[in-house]
This record gives C-alpha cells, structure tokens and sequence, in this order.
C-alpha cells in the first residue's frame, strides 16, 4: 500500500487525506499545531490517523508521497529532510486535480483572483454549467474530488504557494490576472522568483489550452517572453485592440473571441479599473467555452459583489465608508484609491510584508485629505505620508481608528479601510479586520 503523509490539517489538508484514503493510500496527516475541533472530528469519522502539535519525522520520512498544505514554509527542517529523501511534496491541488477529469479553469495573479474565480464560476453557472468552485473558496479541491461532488468544469483559485508545487496540474483555460510585489518574504525578497512561481500555472498547458493575461502587466510580458508556453495566448487590455481577445474601447467593454461582444463599462456589476481586468478575463474565458453572449452579457452585470473588497458598508453624515480589508499589498490599495471620486480618508496599516508605498503618494496627495494609521508599527507608514497630508494619526484598535475618521471626515468625504498590509498584529485576519470595520462604522 502507497503510505501518503498529509503535513497540515486544514480544510485542504483534510480533503487531500479522504481523497488519499479513498484511492488507497495509507493515509497518516501531521500538523505542528493544535488541530482544530471540526478537522479532528472529520479525520475520525473516516478513520484516518493523524498527530498534532509535533511532526514525527521518522512516520513522515516513510511516505511515498507527501501533501504539504501551502502555508507550511519550504525553508523548515523537516520539509528540506522529505526532499532530501527524495520524497515527492505535492499540493493539494494538484493531488486533487489528479483524480479529477473535467476541464479546469484556473486563476492566478497577486490581486484579483478570488473576485475573478466567483464572477467566472458565476457566468458558467448562469450558462447551466455544474461548476465546482475549489481553491481559497469553498471546499477543497481534494475533498469535493472524493465526493464525487458533479460538475462539468472547475474553476480554481490558485495562488503563488500552491503553484510552486506543480508537477502535472495542466489547467485548459489559465487566467493569469498580474504580478505584482506580495509575500515577498517567502520568496527571499526576490520579485523575479515570485513572478516566476505564477508563470508555472500555464507550464503544462498544451497546444488545445488557453492562457488569458494581462498584456498590460510589463512583469507578465517580460515572464512570457523567457517562459514560452504552448497553450493559445489570450491576451486582455485596457487600451490595446490589436491581437487582443478583449479591450476596453470608449467605454465599452469588447470580446472578441470567436464573435464579438460590446457592452457598457457602466453596466458592469464590478466597477472600478482593476474589475474591467477581471471582467474581461471571466467573459474571455466564457467566450472560449462558447456560451452564448447574452449569457455573458447578464452575468457580468448582475454579479454580487463579495465582501471586503471595495463595499460600500453605510452613509454616516454624508459620508461613505468602505471596507477594503482584503487589500493587503500595495497594489491593490493604489486600485482603491485611484477609483475614489471622493475626498477620502484613508485607514492603512498592520503588517507590512517589505512594502514600498512610493507608488502611492502621487494618488495619495490627490485623493487623500488624512491618514489614519492602524497597526502596532505604523513607521513606514509616517516615513512614507509625513508632509504628504496634512494629518496622520496613529490608533491601534478599529474603534479608535473608524472614531479618528468620523472625526476627521465632512459631509461628502468618504472613509476607505484599504489597508495595503496583513491583519496579524491586531486582528485574526482580513475577515475580522473587515467585520470589526463595519461594525464600528455602524455603530457611529
Ligand atoms: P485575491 O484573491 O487575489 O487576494 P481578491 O479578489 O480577494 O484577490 O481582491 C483582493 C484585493 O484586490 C481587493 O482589495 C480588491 O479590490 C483588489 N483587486 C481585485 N481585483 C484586482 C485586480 N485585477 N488588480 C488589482 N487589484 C484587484
């Protein structure tokens, strides 16, 4: 029997072990932490053994093959002693996309990749398509596979971790929405590496595969040229027409895959210039599986938009706040405030993972009448915005820091929470950042 050791009990680490369990592996799972309640419960229920708060590395050591959850570092002991043995180390994407054998519809990029997957699952869904959602949304990959959950297609989130462990995963239709400086610290500060990891989505990818990108992203271009892949390129553009499957021409939106579609900028249910990206690459990819253009057409107009990402959360005196707490780097902060029509005052901080704010401060002297920083060192904040606005506070808790804008803000200002940095130091994650945000902002 082929021994699978599953290093990380998570939602996707569980799902990788039932599916192993089910194709006949003997399944062992380890995780250096508490496991949790509802992880422990499913492990049991099917009979899988599992250890927490320690890695024996002797049981480890004696797998045949290993699925190492995507927050585990490849820089600690026991991962480099696993390769030292020459044992493969898989994600569990690609363990799951293994055993399944519907197309696949991947997406990828520093910004923008769980928007994009829902807002193209959505059209597929409204096409009649079974979709199976998997990646950071939903249920894993793994465990859906074993379930034999039903779907015509899967659409997948990925992100750069997960990529690094691609061995066969061979997506038919890629998205590969930008490439942009995030999680810099895995990747020993090294942008190009970090670049190169998202490149790997389309490294399998063959003659019949498409690969949707943002011809506009001079990082991806410049990848592209060294990393020369088979699949048909399906480049996406703000401005350019020529050679492109979608562009966006005196405000309208146009697809030109197969036969042409034009729509309205302002029918779009995701407004704002970093969504016409995510548009276009959800309607490309619809195009290319032939749905029908009305189809389309309906559905990137009446997407819901998800939450955290640039909602609108109540009007308080004649002024609108905004939680953006998912924008965690920098670059999607700058979407944020390049689509602010109102003054704004701007809630930014947390942990910083080596940013450099210096793209900002043009949008930042334009836009931003006061900076309230949130995050237990806001330094770099000050050396970049100090004689950039007139105010910069410091607050370390959501209420201080939602109070500090009310008091700053006039009728017909707006307050963005668009934070550029992680959660960590104050909060559980975005998520709470995000609902302790709204909270205080009703509660004005
Ligand atoms: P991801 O899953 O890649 O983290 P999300 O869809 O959750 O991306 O969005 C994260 C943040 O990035 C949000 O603040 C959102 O407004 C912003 N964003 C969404 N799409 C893009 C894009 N194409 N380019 C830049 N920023 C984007």
């Amino acid at each position: 029997m082929q021994k699978l050791v599953v290093l990380g009990a998570g939602e996707s680490g569980c799902g990788a072990a039932i599916l192993g369990k089910k194709k006949g592996f003997e399944v062992f799972v380890s995780d250096k932490g508490a496991i949790s309640k509802k992880s422990k419960d499913v492990l049991l229920h099917n009979n899988i053994p599992f250890e927490e708060k320690t890695h024996s590395e002797q049981q480890i050591l004696a797998a045949d093959l290993v699925v190492k959850s995507p927050g585990i570092p490849d820089t600690i002991p026991l991962i480099q002693a696993i390769e030292k043995n020459g044992i493969p180390i898989i994600d569990e994407l690609e363990f799951g996309s293994r055993y399944y054998d519907k197309p696949i519809v991947a997406v990828t990029g520093s910004n923008g990749k769980t928007t994009t997957t829902l807002l193209a699952s959505h059209v597929f869904k409204k096409a009649g398509k079974q979709v199976m959602v998997a990646g950071n949304v939903g249920e894993s990959l793994a465990k859906q596979v074993a379930n034999e959950v039903e779907s015509d297609l899967a659409v997948i989130e990925i992100s750069s971790f997960q990529l690094d462990r691609i061995q066969d995963f061979r997506p038919h239709i890629a998205i590969l929405l930008n490439i942009t400086p995030d999680h810099l610290d895995r990747y020993n500060d090294d942008f190009e590496l970090y670049a190169a990891s998202k490149l790997r989505i389309t490294r399998n990818q063959t003659e019949g595969d498409y690969l949707i990108y943002n011809i506009d992203d001079p990082t991806i271009c410049r990848h592209l040229e060294k990393n020369k892949t088979k699949a048909q390129l399906i480049p996406i553009s703000l401005e350019k027409r020529e050679g492109t499957g979608a562009w966006i021409d005196n405000k309208n939106l146009i697809i030109n895959i197969k036969t042409g579609i034009e729509m309205s900028i302002q029918k779009l249910a995701l407004q704002g210039k970093h969504n016409l990206y995510n548009s276009m690459a959800a309607g490309v990819a619809g195009r290319i599986l032939e749905l029908r253009k009305e189809i389309i057409r309906e559905s990137l107009n009446d997407f819901q938009n998800i939450e955290h990402r640039l909602e609108t959360v109540t009007q308080v005196c004649g002024v609108r706040y905004i939680n953006d707490s998912k924008a965690t780097n920098v670059n999607s902060t700058w979407y944020a405030l390049e689509q602010m029509e109102e003054k704004t005052v701007w809630i930014v901080g947390g942990v910083d993972k080596g940013n450099d704010y210096n793209s900002l401060v043009p949008l930042v002297k334009d836009k931003v009448k006061a900076i309230v920083c949130l995050g237990l060192d806001n330094s770099k904040l000050h050396a970049a915005f100090d004689g950039v606005v007139d105010h910069i506070y410091d607050t370390d808790s959501m209420y201080d820091a939602v109070g500090a804008a009310y008091r700053l803000a006039q009728k017909g200002d707006a307050v963005l929470l668009s934070p550029a940095c992680a959660s960590f130091d104050l909060f559980e994650n975005y998520e709470d950042r995000g609902r302790q945000f709204k909270e205080a902002a009703r509660g004005l």
